[in-house]
């Protein structure tokens, strides 16, 4: 069916959905508990569970560095990650547009199976839908994972005296899914990448992780000022610290943009005591999607709730979340 387009006929739920489950889905996806093609998933498990669920609308659909099959088994495995959680399951409900191309389809489903698999997740259960459309196609992830005895790990943790950590550039994903759609010629590439490996490093380390949160819509200002108003604390950070890539640094000269406001789909902030910093740091550095990672702060006390930024000539910005609309369809 490699050439066909998907038409509303797929979503019947008779004898084309289940040639389109058996020969896009179930294919790359296969393992024991879907193989069963029940009507839920039943999978072993105990203790404290954490629950994510993200819905992923970007445009274009396949983008340089990923596709929304990579991108959505990224966010939602960052988000368990985030939490101290080890990923272990994913659902996804696929919304297809009629007129969609099934070549695309399977691409797209090749590399969930092919992220999931990096990323230590198991594909448990799934739905497709088909609406009338061009083409377009949105695709729902939930994700499951088991958070270790005495893991508390959250956006409200933050100490004075925590170091804020980066784990690599500012930006970059933001950049490629603007420059595909403005048509400019850059090989800025998306950073979407699952932080398994990174965070799996750090939490083997017996470091005491006050917070991690993923870099995403919004940017690192969003996030920062997020958890300093959630921890009530004051985050200070130097702006020439942070990571950026000179690619992305003329792009955003170009556009006028900030790379500070621009979303990651594979990078994260993590706030550790300022003892254990440099320690933290190497460790990110060593592990997959981390050697660009910087200390780029410290938590105080001064003014609880605000996001400052030392300027490189010596001035201090304070920093708000993202004003505005950002970049529509981004993730
Ligand atoms: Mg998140």
């Amino acid at each position: 069916m490699s050439d066909q387009t998907i038409t509303m006929v797929h979503g019947s739920g008779g004898s084309a959905t289940g040639e389109l489950i058996q020969e896009v889905f179930a294919k790359e996806f296969r393992n024991d508990t879907l193989n069963k093609m029940e009507d839920s998933a039943v999978i072993p498990g105990s203790g404290t569970i954490a629950v994510t669920t993200d819905s992923f609308v970007v445009t274009p659909l396949v983008f340089r560095g990923g596709d929304i099959g990579r991108l959505c088994v990224c966010g939602t495995v960052n988000d368990l990650l985030m939490r101290g959680a080890v990923p272990r399951y994913l659902t996804c409900g696929f919304i297809l547009e009629e007129g969609l191309s099934v070549e695309l389809l399977k691409k797209v489903v090749r590399s969930m199976a092919e992220t999931a698999r990096e990323a230590g997740v198991t594909i448990v259960a799934g739905d497709t839908k088909v609406v009338e459309g061009s083409g377009g196609m949105y695709i729902n992830t939930a994700g499951v994972g088991f958070v270790p005895e005495g893991v508390e790990i959250s956006s409200k943790k933050a100490r004075a005296g925590d170091a804020i950590i980066v784990s690599g550039t500012m930006g970059d994903h933001h950049a490629a899914i603007l420059g595909e759609r403005m048509n400019i010629e850059t090989d800025i590439a998306s950073d979407n990448a699952p932080l398994t490996d990174m965070v799996s490093a750090l939490m083997d380390s017996g470091i005491e992780i006050h917070t991690m949160r993923d870099v995403t819509r919004g940017g690192l200002g969003t996030v920062l000022k997020e958890l300093a108003s959630a921890s009530s604390k004051t985050f200070i950070i130097k702006d020439a610290a942070v990571p950026v890539t000179p690619k992305v640094k003329d792009f955003c000269g170009l556009l006028g943009l900030d790379p500070v406001y621009m979303g990651n789909e594979g990078k994260m902030v993590v706030l550790v005591p300022g003892a254990d910093a440099e320690k933290a740091l190497a460790i990110i550095k060593g592990s997959a999607y981390g050697e660009e990672a910087a200390i780029i702060g410290e938590v105080t006390e001064e003014e609880p709730g605000e996001l400052l930024m030392k300027t490189e000539i010596g001035g201090i910005r304070k920093l708000d979340i993202l004003q505005g609309e950002g970049l529509p369809r981004i993730c």
